[in-house]
């Protein structure tokens, strides 16, 4: 059994005048067996302190990391059986390809050489490197040595796959081309993996499941989608998404929620749910902003359009209210043709606004 838990980990640095520094505080995670769990989060959020404790370069707090039913925590990093992946590759420059791939497995395996070598074959052909096995590193190019990387972890059949960013150094065609392999390969080697990255984009798109971190806690573990619809508080829902959902803040007043720019009327369930509040932001992702030419509906603004950015297949339109400079977005179809300059009638539809405390930032709906 592979399956990995972090249980109430913490990390505390205490920098050179004593004072603590909170890297990671109180995550509890789990990573079933055969998993893809991508942990996200903005720069220093802590995600490569608990990646790296749980690899054992980085000594835990408090807290406790579990194998299988096994803790982990206490040993060395050559004594669990756990493969990571850098974002700087860390290839041996003096070996080649080949040196880089079998290093270690004739002490850590009781395999032959003859094995070893069959092994390191296979799997580079897996990953199209063979023909690159007797080239030295800096003969590589940079996606290149990302599957050398990949390869040396493969080959050692961990129990578990931990990779920290390890596709920030290579260019964005090759990094679309390289999600799609990584994520093909770890479904079929089914290893259970812990993947790190600050790309929101890349822990949709790839993850099983994603994990969300802001200053050392987790926000939010859930699918990508669950994430997505369901945010459970201001910060996930403003961190997954893009563009970013817009945020408005919005007094509670009976049944309405009252606004700088707009009131808005709620149904009796969504005011329910508001309650208990006396500040919310009422939040609302760009493409279920319609744009429409009159205001029919209690819950239609009317606007200005700032800029009209094309983006392809869909316009981000950048809107404002009357009497005031900051913008938000909706995104329609790539077809629409909307002009910076005119007016235009925003509608945020009940069902898709989300409702998060002001205090709090909690999801109340
Ligand atoms: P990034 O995406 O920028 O790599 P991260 O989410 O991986 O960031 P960490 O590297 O885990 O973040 O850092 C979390 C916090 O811990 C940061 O505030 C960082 O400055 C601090 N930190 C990390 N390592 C140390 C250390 N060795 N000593 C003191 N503080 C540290």
């Amino acid at each position: 059994m592979s399956r990995l838990a972090l249980e109430h980990l913490s990390k505390v640095f205490t920098d050179d005048d004593g004072s603590d520094i909170v890297a990671v505080d109180d995550v509890s995670v789990d990573i079933g067996d055969g998993e893809f769990l991508v942990l996200v989060g903005p720069s220093g959020c802590g995600k490569s302190t608990t990646l790296r404790m749980v690899a054992g370069l980085e000594t835990v707090t408090s807290g406790d990391i579990l194998l299988g039913d096994e803790s982990i925590a206490d040993k060395g990093p050559q004594e669990r059986d756990i493969a990571m992946v850098f974002q700087s590759y860390a290839l041996y420059p003096h070996m080649t390809v080949r040196g880089n791939m079998s290093f270690g497995l004739e002490e850590s395996t009781d395999m032959s050489d003859a094995e070893i070598r069959e092994l390191v074959e296979e799997t580079a052909e897996m990953l199209g490197i063979e023909p690159l096995l007797d080239r030295k590193p800096s003969e590589l190019s940079g996606g290149q040595q990302q599957r050398v990387a990949l390869g040396r972890a493969i080959v050692r059949d961990p129990e578990v796959f931990l990779m920290d960013e390890p596709l920030s150094n290579l260019d964005a065609k090759l990094r679309s081309q390289m999600r799609t392999e990584l994520q093909r390969l770890q479904e079929d080697l089914d290893v259970t993996t812990m993947y790190v990255t600050h790309d929101q984009t890349e822990a949709m798109t790839m993850g099983d499941r994603i994990a969300v971190l802001d200053d050392g806690r987790l926000q939010q573990a859930g699918t990508p989608l669950e994430c997505y619809h369901r945010p459970a508080n201001r910060f996930v829902a403003g961190f997954i998404g893009e563009p970013s959902m817009n945020f408005f803040e919005m007094t509670v007043e009976g049944d309405t929620l009252v606004g700088e720019h707009f009131t808005y009327p709620l149904s009796e369930d969504a005011a329910s749910a508001v309650r208990s509040a006396t500040e919310v932001t009422l939040g609302v992702r760009p493409e279920d902003v319609e744009l429409v030419d009159a205001a029919t509906g209690e819950h239609d603004y009317e606007t200005i359009v700032d800029v009209v950015e094309p983006m392809g297949n869909e316009n981000a339109v950048y809107l404002t209210f009357e009497d005031d400079d900051r913008t938000f977005v909706a995104t329609v179809g790539g077809m629409r043709t909307v002009e910076a300059g005119t007016k235009t009638v925003a509608r945020f539809p009940e069902d898709a606004i989300h409702l998060f405390d002001g205090d709090t930032g909690e999801a109340l709906k």
